[in-house]
């Protein structure tokens, strides 16, 4: 097979044999793609620098059988060394990684995942936020890039437009006002959200949180940071966003646990 050009983003980096390493690849046209970087462990190595966990580089691969590539030429864009050179930075954008190994899929062209990936490195990597705040926002945007953007218009139950303050049910995705909560209050003592005896995470939200998740989810991309909330409501917003996506991917992850063991 002849060689292809891509750019791509490594995204997870695992030891093979010798002195290679076995990169997972984000891309623009291709999704993710598995790589071998032959020798690449090797300061010497002339892919050494474009093989490295956060590095954006324009890359030339070929097939080698079994979903499997090996870098033939690269030229690096972008390192992102402020993120190597931080372990919070550093702990966060492998959280980051993780994440996007998790969702991304193999063989089919997703730019909207690579350029939130490049956004979001950028984002740490020159302190355009608080990591938490940028953590967060990256959090509910990558699960609507990938289709579970929640329903923040309306209450579920009424259709009410919502009001200042809404319940998420954060399984679902989607808002119950409080008129209605009361009524499920009275009318069945366990309430909608328990479903066959297990309670579902809710979030109560304010109505700046609201505007702030609205914000996030259909802003330009490159824009999705480009708002302010109040501190008094950051955590809030921090705490809804990460049980979204924690649910919604029906999974930890360990590197998170690890970012949030340093804040
Ligand atoms: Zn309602």
């Amino acid at each position: 097979m002849t060689d292809f050009r891509v750019n791509g983003l490594v995204i997870r980096e695992t030891e093979h044999k010798d002195n290679d390493k076995l990169l997972t690849v984000l891309t623009e046209k291709y999704g993710k793609l598995y790589v071998i970087g032959k020798g690449v462990k090797s300061l010497k190595n002339r892919h050494m620098a474009s093989s490295q966990l956060f590095a954006y580089s324009s890359l030339n691969l070929r097939k080698t059988g079994n979903n499997l590539y090996y870098i033939t030429d690269s030229d690096l864009i972008e390192n992102y060394y402020e993120i190597r050179n931080d372990i919070l930075k550093l702990s966060l954008a492998t959280f980051v990684c993780d994440v996007l190994c998790e969702v991304s899929r193999e063989g089919t062209e997703d730019i909207s995942i690579l350029r939130l990936a490049l956004n979001t490195f950028y984002a740490i990597a020159k302190d355009i936020k608080s990591l938490e705040f940028i953590r967060a926002s990256f959090e509910l945007r990558i699960l609507t890039e990938c289709g579970f953007m929640p329903d923040l218009s309306h209450c579920r139950d009424c259709g009410c437009e919502l009001p200042s303050i809404a319940t998420l049910d954060i399984m679902n995705g989607n808002f119950v006002c409080n008129k209605c909560m009361e009524k499920i209050s009275f009318t069945n003592a366990e309430n909608t959200f328990f479903d066959t005896g297990m309670q579902r995470p809710v979030s109560i939200i304010s109505d700046s949180v609201l505007q702030a998740m609205r914000y996030v989810c259909t802003s330009r991309q490159e824009r999705f940071l480009s708002f302010r909330l109040d501190e008094s409501e950051q955590e809030m917003f921090f705490q809804v966003c990460e049980k979204y996506l924690l649910n919604q991917l029906e999974r930890g992850f360990y590197s998170l646990e690890f970012y949030k063991s340093m804040i």
